[in-house]
């Protein structure tokens, strides 16, 4: 799979198969705390925009702030960072555990270890717009798990 010139990801990651329907990003190496993993580019679109994408692409845009998201520049072309899977215990995020446009390791992450983000949005007083583009039943294992997620 190629990726991108509006992305970047570290050379220690990869994407990989899941199961036979989903793909996930891995770590090739080991990961310190605080280092750069996807510098996530693409297209800032007005929430009634991305309601008229195909669902299978709309899955790639997540919420940035104040009714708007960022989808990836095209179908062709879909930076590692749009591929993180969700966790309720993420290890990579911004400073706050959240999917951001700059991923960075929150904590040691081994060689072989899924990266994943924490897809719920930090929602503020602008958001009063914000309708969730994905509902699904979390499997992350983690004990602060919150089940249903709406991202
Ligand atoms: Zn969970």
């Amino acid at each position: 799979m190629a990726f991108v010139s509006d992305s970047y990801h570290s050379p220690k990651l990869e994407l990989r198969r899941v199961n036979h329907r989903e793909v996930g990003v891995f770590a090739t190496r080991a990961i310190r705390k605080g280092e750069v993993l996807t510098i996530s580019g693409g297209v800032v679109v007005p929430r009634r925009k991305v309601w008229t994408l195909p669902r299978g692409f709309r899955r790639f845009c997540f919420y940035i702030e104040h009714g708007y998201y960022l989808a990836p520049s095209s179908r062709r072309r879909i930076g590692l960072g749009f591929y993180m899977n969700h966790s309720c215990a993420p290890n990579a995020g911004d400073q706050r555990g959240e999917l951001a446009l700059t991923a960075v390791a929150l904590r040691a992450i081994r060689k072989g270890e899924e990266i994943t983000c924490d897809y719920r949005p930090a929602l503020d007083g602008d958001d009063t717009q914000y309708r969730p583009l994905l509902r699904f039943r979390c499997r992350c294992g983690s004990r602060r798990c919150a089940g249903l997620i709406r991202a």
